[in-house]
Parts: C-alpha cells; sequence; structure tokens
C-alpha cells in the first residue's frame, strides 16, 4: 500500500497549490510496477473532482490499492467525442478532471488526444502530470541511439498496410519504435527480418513488471529465438539507425521462455 509522506495529504499541508479550476490534468499511472505512481499522480487523484478513466473498473482497481475514493467517469475510443462534450462542460464549472488511460501516458497509444485539443480549443487549460511510458522506458534502457527516434505506435492490421509503412520506415533516420501485442510479435520478426535484416533490434518485455528482459539481435535471430507459440506479455520493439554498433550484454536473455 503506498502511502504520501506525512503532512502532505492535503494541499494546505503539503504546501503545495491546489489544483487549478477548470484544468485537465493528463495522469500517467504505472506500465506495471504499482510503485512507479508519483506523488504529484496521487495528489492529483486525491485532488480532482473527477477521474476519467479508459476503463473504470481497471482504474477502481489502482485507486482501491491506492487508498483514492473519487467518482469517475468513462472515458474510451468509443465515447470520445460524446465525453469531451461533457468534460467540456465539467471543466467550464471550474472542475478539476483528471485524464487516466489504463496503464502509462494518456493520449500515447491510448485515449486522451481529442478532450485535450477540444479543451485547448476551448480556452482551457492542460496539465501533464508525468510518470511512466512504456516507449521512454524502453529506449532509454535499450543502449540504442535517443538523441533522434521515430515512435509508431502500433502498426496496421492488415499484411499490405503493415509492409507498406515498415519499407516508409526505411528512410527515416534515427531509432524506430513501436507497440506490439503478444498475438503479433512473432509476425512483426518475420516482417522485419523481411524489410529490416540487416538492422539490429531490440525488444524490451514486461517492462518493470517481474519478468522484464531486453532481447538483443538481428531480426532473424530473434524470430529464431522466440520459439513457435507466441510470447507472452507486452512489447516494445525498437529498430537501431543503420549503421548502429550492436551492444550484446554479457548476459544472456531468455526471449520467449520466462513466463
Ligand atoms: N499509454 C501507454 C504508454 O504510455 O506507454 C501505452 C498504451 S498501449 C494501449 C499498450 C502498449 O504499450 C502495449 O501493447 C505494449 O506495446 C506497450 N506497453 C505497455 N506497457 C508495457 C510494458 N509493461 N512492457 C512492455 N510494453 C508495454
Amino acid at each position: 500500500m503506498l502511502s504520501l509522506p506525512q503532512g502532505s495529504s492535503s494541499p494546505a499541508e503539503s504546501g503545495r497549490p491546489p489544483l487549478n479550476p477548470g484544468t485537465l490534468y493528463l495522469v500517467a499511472t504505472p506500465i506495471g510496477n504499482l510503485e512507479d505512481i508519483t506523488l504529484r499522480a496521487l495528489r492529483t487523484l486525491r485532488e480532482c473532482d473527477v477521474i476519467a478513466a479508459e476503463d473504470t473498473r481497471r482504474t477502481g482497481l489502482l485507486l482501491k490499492h491506492l487508498g483514492v475514493a473519487k467518482p469517475q467517469v468513462s472515458y474510451h475510443q468509443f465515447n470520445e467525442a460524446r465525453r469531451s462534450e461533457e468534460l467540456l462542460d465539467r471543466l467550464g464549472r471550474g472542475e478539476k478532471i483528471a485524464l487516466v488511460s489504463d496503464a502509462g501516458t494518456p493520449g500515447i497509444s491510448d485515449p486522451g488526444m481529442r478532450v485535450v485539443q477540444a479543451a485547448l480549443a476551448a480556452g482551457f487549460r492542460v496539465e501533464s502530470v508525468p510518470g511512466p511510458c512504456a516507449l521512454i522506458s524502453a529506449l532509454t534502457a535499450s543502449g540504442l541511439p535517443t538523441e533522434e527516434f521515430h515512435f509508431l505506435g502500433f502498426l496496421p492490421h492488415k499484411s499490405g498496410a503493415r509492409l507498406r509503412q515498415l519499407q516508409a520506415l526505411q528512410a527515416v533516420p534515427g531509432s524506430l519504435v513501436l507497440y506490439e501485442s503478444p498475438f503479433r510479435i512473432r509476425r512483426l520478426l518475420e516482417e522485419l527480418t523481411a524489410v529490416f535484416p540487416e538492422r539490429f533490434v531490440v525488444v524490451a518485455r514486461e517492462l518493470t513488471k517481474r519478468f522484464e528482459e531486453f532481447c538483443r539481435g538481428f531480426p532473424r535471430d530473434l524470430l529464431d529465438r522466440s520459439g513457435q507459440r507466441a510470447p507472452k506479455g507486452e512489447f516494445v520493439v525498437m529498430i537501431a539507425p543503420s549503421g548502429y554498433a550492436p551492444i550484446q550484454p554479457q548476459t544472456p536473455d531468455r526471449f520467449g521462455l520466462a513466463q
């Protein structure tokens, strides 16, 4: 159970300014390890008027763990347009709204952008309460260059569109970062074997969780090591820029074997 340091359970006691009325707060939440909630995220969740959550049941579990009791409204990809209007009405009444997604940073391959743009266009204040984000955790620990990178989120599902997008990326400089589901990770490695056979790849799996691992190699090598069954977990796949000198750590990884 997480708790705030003594004396910081209310704005007055913490010496921090209270939340701003009529503000939309984008609150990042853990991507696996519940210790990764920030003190500011916790305070924002405690002090806001309402939490707009991608999945209220899932956020309910997090709130319970954090000891926060707060009303929630659902805000997901299928009600974004309608809900954005309602959230704007609330901001207009001076409410403080915390927007959270299921995990990580709202708006990064998750709902959020629509209400952010609507709030800005209507003249409301939008604040980021930064914290976990799979792409940043993966890239910074990968050993790949970070000074220039291109984040794509998820590739389309259809084969032709996926291949076209990957081929277009051959000309993009810097490290490439993708999100992928366990069901398509082998397929992605097959596609990378065809499109980027000479590029070094790092696969980050289960970040911040018990079985976190980084698997490094050329696409063909990673594919061979991944086994026949779809590996379990969540994945960030990163492709090194051409000319990158691969770093292979001394400790071997166990891609596909860890559960
Ligand atoms: N908003 C989130 C963020 O800030 O990273 C991303 C949400 S997106 C719907 C979920 C995808 O993020 C997963 O399919 C996976 O590609 C990546 N991801 C999320 N958590 C992860 C983790 N613990 N380890 C590896 N990848 C993760």
